[in-house]
């Protein structure tokens, strides 16, 4: 029965990155099983959208040692859209706006640039149309916002629940959540929780980087992981959160 078990989904191993000569992420190590959401919160600066971008394959930042495993193999020389297309999906924390791109033309090329690379057929802008609607109910989003520009004049909420959009309709096996509550009001942060709730599934897994406890009182993670100085120095249970909320970081160092 042993071999029947699951192997990892997301594998880090002693993952050292830097930018620009400098040394980011230090051997950071973490294990992400199918079923499970991982948060993972820190002190700014420590390191945590780094990891979130080297994940999602962003070409600024140099892998200098370690290795990231997904679903059994090593996506280091695998480019953004393949890691994309292979399911990972990073939320970031600052979205950029396109202008000139409607979102529903955007969101409409992505899924079908998924369906091309899995051999199935593209979709028209009709039958479209019938799957984002059916997605724009889940985040709570009206059909306005199909036909303006890619989070152009977005306000901050929107703009996340446009993540959550895109990582609902392609179906992402990992999405990583960069602070996607931040700014968030609380019937937005109701929202935007029931939406990922509801995408949560036990062939799926999730990492959100927060720094607030409140997401974590409507997404309920297995883990909670302290990321500092661009490695992971303490993992917990929910309960950590709350620990971290009343007594900051700074008992966790040495
Ligand atoms: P967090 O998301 O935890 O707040 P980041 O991953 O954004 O942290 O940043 C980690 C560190 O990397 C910070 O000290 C930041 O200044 C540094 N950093 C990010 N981008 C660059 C860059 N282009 N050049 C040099 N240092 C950078
Ligand atoms: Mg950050």
């Amino acid at each position: 029965w042993l071999m029947t078990l699951n192997s990892p989904l997301l594998e880090i191993k002693d993952l050292q990155v830097s930018i620009n000569n400098n040394e980011i992420l230090k051997k950071l190590n973490l294990i992400v099983n199918k079923g499970e959401i991982h948060a993972i919160m820190g002190p700014n600066g420590s390191g945590k959208s780094t990891f979130s971008k080297v994940l999602a394959g962003h070409p600024a930042y140099s892998v200098l040692d370690g290795d990231i495993i997904f679903k059994g193999s090593s996506i280091l020389d695998l480019d953004p859209e393949e890691r994309s297309h292979l399911g990972i999906f990073l939320a970031c924390q600052y979205p950029i706006e396109i202008p000139g791109v409607s979102n529903e033309d955007f969101l409409r090329i992505a899924y079908n640039s998924k369906q091309i690379f899995y051999n199935k057929p593209e979709v028209d802008p009709i039958e479209f149309l019938t799957i984002i609607n059916e997605k724009l109910k889940m985040v709570q989003m009206s059909t306005l916002f199909l036909s303006r520009n890619v989070n152009e004049g977005f306000s901050g909420g929107e703009k996340k629940r446009n993540e959550i959009l895109q990582m609902i309709l392609l179906d992402s096996d990992l999405s990583i959540l960069d602070e996607t509550d931040s700014g968030l009001d609380i019937d937005a942060l109701k929202t935007i929780s029931n939406g990922i709730n509801n995408f949560m599934s036990p062939n799926k897994s999730i990492i959100l980087i927060t720094h607030y406890q409140r997401l974590l009182d409507y997404i309920n993670p297995n883990y909670v992981h302290v990321m500092q100085n661009g490695k992971i120095i303490k993992t917990g249970s929910a309960d950590l959160a709350k620990e971290l909320e009343t007594k900051g970081y700074e008992w966790l160092q040495k």
